[in-house]
């Protein structure tokens, strides 16, 4: 051991005078006087001193000041200086992908090193860095999975946990475990980062904290609300059908209206007229036709305009719902006679899973005379800071699950932010010098806004979350939960060890199967998961690969402005006579790697309304499940694809594979008159979306169907579906039972009934045994 005593001890000088020699480059000096100048900066040494002095630290301070880039920084610097280079290992969480990568490269930059040097990141699929790397930025997720193998974190001197006033599933999971951890690790160091609001409560958590904040360098900034947009900008709000709506193909419906949340409803208890009498008619003619409910593109394009028009120079960043709102907007500003002018206007995108490569352009200052237009989510709340901005259009919604844990339902609404939020997105205005917000909402719904949005442990499924648990060896999963910040439903966790147990991951005692073993070593739903290991075994693992990539990451299908007709009639081409949603994703993907070999994807994804930068994620993917098939023993690399792809061109083959991946997830199709009707066991009656293959056919050659997705939007939505027989159901499915009246099988607790006689029964139940035995194996 003295010998590698001695290793560490020159590395930790080589670590320090290669710190010195890069602090004199010019490029470094030139950072560390912008460094200098964030407000975290005059915290440093008191943020030192109280790391060194405590276990846990909370550190709060306005977007922007500097935590995210310099807290981590300063531990480096300093653990570095005091030659203690070798031994100390940073490790700092953040929620999103592209947060991890954009700061880990921000701080390379800081430093005058390449990325992966000193800093590294790792994602999913993605990393840089080496064995020097001492500080690493990592998904939330990651440092998750790598529980499993360290679960004391023995590897880790320092943990920072960035965003935790966000709430995210991962993260209050995260606090749980560390809470519980710090006794068995005194030296580790716990650092967490929020922005300004609900320090406290974080503080209390672990045993009353200390707390530092950073005070904020920010400028003013002016409100605008939704009256004094209307009456600046003389857009008139017509009648609701001018307006975007969540599903723009279906007609507002009278259940619809009875669902309007209740800040909607609240506004339409006010008397315009006198509320808002100062302001012209037109304006309280527009208030009185505005609705919460919708979110209206035109006056957000009538916002921007106004500004590029009326004030002052500085870029504009624009908070919308999500991707479809934003690509919708980039179309809109891009034939808008004013805003189109490509030398004077510069339009970006900003959404959490975009391609990383155009992010530069977000950050940097564009040309003079050219206006930088940004259209976020909210993921430029608080991960992402552009620092020119200086006018915010707030659309004052996001788009939020939540779960209904008594129909088992997941939803997906937009929905009013919090005050928080409001607050947070508002000071993204004031950070170079005075701004505007343009909140394109009423005051009076701003007073009735939520304080803080609810976690979302409180709004999602569990099963991910409790495999997750089960794989740590965290005991009872409700015992667990119940010491989580805010602890979830029990109903919600009973459904998730329901469902565990029926894909056949928890035995009866709630104990991980061999099953479910593979299925935790797998970073995907259980049920994608549990697809990928029957396509290795039942030889048909190209497509099993293919759609789980798809269902893993997202649908490679994009949606153009007016042209859906077009984008259905190419899956429908591509799902041919297969009534799949999900054989189409696979022939597109299929079509897509054979124009590759052409050197022709480029045309081909245009013409078939496909991403590339999606299909070439799911390429990334592939490869990787295909190695932890590999890793768990379902696949063996050696024999090559084609030993496991015997049946990959059989199509009733892949969907049988797909039913026992997406199993209980199955909808009953039947006839009413001319029509076909969907029902499932949890809701009843339910309704193929649009974009599906299946949508508007009248018949099905098959009485069932399995999804992949089941959302509440403005309807109870069935998403990519395939139609399946009975057969794949009763070989492939969930556990059977025997039929009430003694003839025939059930299955999902009665609700699907087959007859069948004694000796089909006893086959189906040996097949099955066998199968399960390949699964356990
Ligand atoms: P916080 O975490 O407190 O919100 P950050 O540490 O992320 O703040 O950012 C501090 C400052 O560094 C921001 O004001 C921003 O201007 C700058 N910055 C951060 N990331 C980048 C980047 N990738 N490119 C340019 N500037 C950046
Ligand atoms: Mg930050």
């Amino acid at each position: 051991t003295s010998e590698s005593d001695l290793e560490k001890e020159i590395f930790s000088v080589q670590l320090k005078e290669r710190q010195e020699k890069l602090k004199a480059s010019n490029n470094v000096k030139a950072m560390q006087s912008f460094r200098e100048k964030l407000p975290a900066f005059k915290m440093k040494a008191e943020f030192l001193k109280a790391v060194a002095e405590n276990q846990v630290l909370v550190v709060s301070g306005e977007t922007g000041c500097g935590k995210t880039t310099q807290l981590p920084q300063f531990i480096l610097e300093e653990e570095i200086s005091c030659l203690r280079g070798a031994d100390c290992n940073i490790i700092c969480t953040q929620p999103r992908r592209i947060s991890a990568i954009s700061v880990a490269a921000r701080i390379s930059s800081e430093r005058g090193e390449n990325l992966g040097e000193t800093v590294g990141y790792q994602i999913r699929l993605e990393s840089k860095g080496t064995v020097q790397t001492r500080l690493l930025f990592c998904t939330t997720g990651v440092l998750l999975r790598r529980l499993v193998e360290d679960p004391d974190l023995n590897c880790v001197s320092h943990l920072l946990v960035d965003e935790i006033h966000e709430r995210g599933m991962n993260e209050d999971f995260l606090l749980i475990i560390l809470r519980d951890l710090l006794p068995r690790r005194p030296d580790l160091r716990v650092i967490l980062m929020s922005a300004t609001i609900n320090a406290d409560l974080f503080s209390k958590y672990f045993g009353n904290a200390p707390t530092i904040h950073i005070p904020g360098l920010t400028f003013p900034v002016v409100d605008l609300f939704l009256e004094d947009v209307l009456e600046k900008t003389r857009y008139k709000i017509k009648s609701e059908s001018d307006s975007f709506q969540v599903n723009s193909r279906r007609r507002r419906s009278r259940e619809q209206d009875s669902k309007k949340d209740h800040l909607t409803a609240l506004y339409e208890g006010v008397d315009v007229d006198s509320n808002y009498k100062n302001y012209s008619t037109t304006t309280r003619a527009s208030l009185e036709a505005w609705s919460g409910a919708l979110l209206d593109l035109g006056l957000v394009e009538s916002t921007i305009e106004y500004i590029c028009r009326h004030e002052g120079d500085g870029a504009i960043l624009v908070f919308l719902t999500g991707w479809n709102d934003i690509s919708k907007l980039l179309d809109r500003i891009k034939v808008n006679k004013f805003l189109g002018d490509p030398s004077k206007f510069l339009a970006l995108p900003l959404h959490g899973s975009m391609p990383t490569v155009n992010q530069r352009e977000i950050f940097d200052r564009p040309p003079p005379n050219k206006r930088k237009i940004v259209l976020a989510t909210n993921i430029a709340e608080s991960s992402i800071t552009i620092d020119d901005v200086v006018y915010v259009v707030d659309c004052g919604k996001a788009k939020e699950t939540s779960y209904d844990a008594l129909n088992k339902l997941a939803c997906l609404l937009p929905s009013w932010i919090s005050k928080a939020s409001a607050h947070q997105r508002r000071g993204r205005a004031g950070r170079v010098q005075p701004g505007v917000c343009y909140k394109l909402y009423p005051r009076i719904i701003h007073d009735a806004m939520l304080q803080y949005q609810l976690p979302e442990i409180l709004r999602t499924p569990l099963q991910e979350l409790c495999l997750h648990i089960k794989s740590l060896q965290l005991g009872a999963v409700g015992s667990f939960l119940a010491k989580a910040l805010q602890p979830p439903d029990s109903l919600a966790v009973q459904n998730a060890i329901e469902l565990l147990k029926t894909i056949g991951a928890l035995d009866d005692m709630e104990e991980l199967t061999p099953l479910g073993h593979h299925l935790c070593t797998l970073p995907l739903d259980p049920n994608i998961g549990k697809m990928l290991l029957m396509g290795a075994i039942f030889q048909c693992l190209n497509p099993a690969l293919t759609i789980a990539a798809a269902l893993a990451h997202r649908n490679p299908f994009v949606l153009p402005i007016n042209m859906t007709e077009e984008v259905d009639a190419a899956k429908r081409s591509f799902a041919g006579d297969s009534c799949s949603d999900h054989i189409a994703l696979l022939k597109a993907f299929e079509g897509y790697k054979d124009a590759k070999r052409n050197r022709r994807e480029r045309d081909f994804c245009w013409e078939n309304f496909l991403s590339p930068i999606t299909l070439q994620m799911m390429e990334d993917m592939r490869n990787q499940f295909l190695d932890l098939l590999s890793d768990i023993g379902f696949v063996d690399k050696s024999k090559g694809p084609s030993a496991y792809n015997q049946y990959s061109h059989d199509l009733e083959m892949v969907c049988a594979v797909l039913c026992a991946g997406l199993y209980p997830n199955v909808v009953q199709c039947k006839r009413r008159g001319k029509r076909a009707v969907f029902y499932t066991k949890e809701v009843g009656q339910v309704t193929i979306h649009p974009s599906s293959v299946n949508a508007g056919k009248f018949t099905f050659p098959l009485p069932y169907m399995v999804y992949s997705e089941m959302v509440k939007t403005n309807n109870i939505f069935v998403y990519d579906s395939t139609n399946i027989s009975e057969y794949a159901l009763l070989l492939f499915g969930g556990s059977l039972t025997p039929s009430k009246t003694g003839e025939g099988i059930e299955m999902l607790g009665g609700y699907l009934h087959f007859s069948a006689s004694k000796s089909v029964v006893e086959l189906i139940r040996k097949l099955r045994g066998q199968l399960d035995k390949l699964l356990n194996k």
